[in-house]
């Protein structure tokens, strides 16, 4: 079955970890053992391009991901020391896609009438076609300034989350108290202006409703669980599910594991001590599908690779081609195969179709 995947780093990856994408995820992991480099997710990734073309994840939403230096916060991902800084990392990422785009390897997608082509050439799939990504970014610490997100546009990008952890120049992140920063409604603004959907994932609890409030274009959450199954601000609430369907919005379930199941404890806890399985993903899809009354608002956004790697996955995924399992688990829960399709493929590209034909 066709998958879509909302959120995957692989520009990060390939650039800030140096991982040649385009190598099987065995040989990626080799490469980082041989190199010694044993830090969280080193040597056990599972997300490359052959893993995504064996998974068929068709389409994914692909993210530029430069954040500001936030001190000991996030070393990894936080490590810019100004916004110029960031914005030429972000372009440096962007320049990735473009490259791997020009190798055949992968296919921008900007509008709805190349959403629908594409899926239609994988419905036929020779095994020759490339992978199509939609551009996202996560943290919007690489906009210089609220005008700027038209040429950002310009540039391929479709997508801005305005926060990550901590404080973005605009918005507070999930991990803080308080609503958006002074520029905040002017960056929301001029994303409606020019049709740059709202990724509501990673925004603090205030500047959600506030971002709700500013915005009126279309909105998702790209990566994103559900509190009442596990009880952190990182989640959604019920509240903001409901609210997040009125708008007509899809959420992406993701496979981090801390987000999966209560009680997780970063960096002691492992799969399969905590017994975290694919299935377990599930119950954060089922909720929201209980909330809507339907099942065309749940969809994944699996996160895979994100930071971390196989000691912070469900315990029965290698790679992201195991996504190819969530089909059956679905049935399993009593979903139909319309509802199955939608939840793996249809319901975002229904949104994609709503979002560019609005435009
Ligand atoms: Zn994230």
């Amino acid at each position: 079955m066709l998958i879509f995947d909302a959120h995957l780093d692989l520009a990060w990856n390939a650039i800030d970890w140096n991982r040649d994408l385009r190598l099987p995820v065995a040989e990626i992991r080799r490469l980082e053992h041989e190199q010694g480099l044993t830090g969280k997710g080193r040597g056990q990734g599972t997300v490359a391009f052959p893993e995504l073309r064996r998974g068929k994840i068709a389409v994914f939403i692909a993210t530029l991901l430069a954040r500001l230096l936030r001190p000991g916060a996030m070393p990894a991902v936080q490590r810019y020391s100004s916004m110029p800084a960031a914005y030429a990392a972000a372009y440096g990422q962007l320049a990735y896609y473009r490259a791997l785009e020009r190798d055949g390897v992968l296919h921008w997608i900007k509008d709805w009438p190349t959403l629908e082509s594409h899926v239609q050439s994988w419905k036929r799939d020779d095994g020759t076609q490339p992978l199509g990504f939609i551009l996202s970014m996560e943290g919007a610490d690489p906009v210089l300034r609220p005008e700027q997100v038209q040429e950002w546009y310009d540039a391929g990008l479709r997508i801005i989350g305005p926060a990550h952890y901590g404080p973005s120049p605009y918005a507070r992140g999930h991990n803080m108290e308080g609503g958006l920063f002074e520029q905040g409604p002017a960056l929301l603004r001029e994303m409606q202006r020019v049709g740059m959907i709202l990724d509501v994932t990673h925004l603090s609890d205030q500047c959600f409703y506030e971002a709700l409030d500013i915005y009126a274009g279309p909105i998702l959450a790209s990566h994103h669980n559900c509190r009442a199954l596990v009880n952190d601000p990182r989640q959604l609430t019920d509240d903001q599910i409901k609210r997040l369907i009125a708008r007509g919005a899809v959420i992406g379930a993701a496979l981090d594991a801390w987000m999966m199941v209560p009680g997780w404890i970063r960096g002691e806890t492992t799969p399969k001590r905590a017994g975290v399985k694919l299935e377990h993903v599930i119950d954060h899809i089922d909720r929201v599908c209980q909330l809507a009354g339907n099942a065309r608002h749940a969809a994944i956004g699996t996160d895979l690779d994100g930071g971390f790697g196989r000691e912070q996955s469900p315990m029965d995924l290698d790679t992201i081609a195991d996504l190819q399992r969530l089909p059956e688990l679905l049935r399993n829960r009593g979903y139909d195969q319309a509802a199955v399709e939608g939840i793996l493929h249809g319901n975002w590209l229904g949104f994609f179709r709503d979002a560019w034909s609005a435009c």
